[in-house]
């Protein structure tokens, strides 16, 4: 008989950053062939993965905004190029370990992916594919994070898995206070309240409105991935 698994349909997302890693190379391909390994080896299980990439990595567009007139949205649609970008290296990586692997963009780019049609995702993961998500909501002054709380709505995955580069959610800046607690698990309120930087406001604000849990965990410890979309304990857990 089959083992049953905590989740049946996954949403992970993915930073900018984490697929950097500490290389000074916009993406690390041992990086991406690591995420592909494991993500490859919880599809095997029947457990469907969507993936919602970030941008940070190449463009973020807050931080350009501004500089020789560059406006906010301008900005913003180049970050959510730059998201295309990770997504189309992702996919790349994916099938080249033989899983077949989608690319939806929020907004329209067919010659280079397809568009993001929610029922046609939904059919995708059915059929064992990986969905990968690309160019946040397709909304300026938006992020991936909310493109990944609001995809995982829409095709109704069961949680948000939020790879990155630290272990979970700290009361302060590990890297910064050797004392620095960390949280095992955190309400939503939690979140908000001590306005703790796990995601921003409009991503909590929307996973807490429709009950998604948030695992927050470390992509760069080997196995972690897998793990986390297994359902088993890493990480920190937000919810309820
Ligand atoms: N972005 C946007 N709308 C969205 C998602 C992303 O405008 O719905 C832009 C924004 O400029 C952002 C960039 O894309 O800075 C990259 O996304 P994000 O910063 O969320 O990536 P991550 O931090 O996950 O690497």
């Amino acid at each position: 008989c089959k083992p049953s698994y905590k989740w049946r349909r996954v949403l992970l997302k993915v930073s900018g950053e984490a697929l950097a890693g500490d290389q000074t190379q916009n993406i690390d391909p041992k990086i991406t062939m690591s995420i592909a390994r494991e993500v490859a080896s919880v599809t095997r299980l029947g457990i469907e993965v969507a993936i919602v990439v970030g941008g940070g990595n190449i463009f973020r567009g807050s931080s350009w905004a501004g500089c020789s007139g560059l406006d906010r949205s301008s900005a913003d649609y180049i970050g959510m190029l730059a998201t295309v970008m990770n997504a189309i290296f992702l996919q790349a990586t994916m099938e080249s370990i033989g899983i077949p692997t989608r690319v939806q963009t929020a907004f329209r780019m067919s010659e280079v992916a397809e568009p993001y049609i929610r029922r046609r995702a939904v059919r995708h993961l059915e059929k064992g594919r990986v969905v990968i998500f690309a160019a946040g909501t397709g909304n300026p002054f938006f992020t991936t994070d909310t493109a990944a709380a609001l995809r995982c709505a829409e095709i109704n995955a069961e949680v948000v898995l939020k790879a990155t580069n630290v272990d979970g959610v700290y009361d302060d800046d590990p890297s910064r206070n050797p004392n620095a607690r960390f949280h095992d698990s955190l309400s939503y309120q939690d979140v908000t309240s001590k306005d703790l930087s796990v995601m921003d406001m409009t991503a909590i604000t929307l996973c807490q409105e429709n009950n998604i849990p948030v695992v927050v965990f470390n992509l760069g410890k080997p196995g972690n991935i897998a793990k986390a979309i297994k359902g088993e304990r890493v990480g920190t857990l937000i919810g309820g």
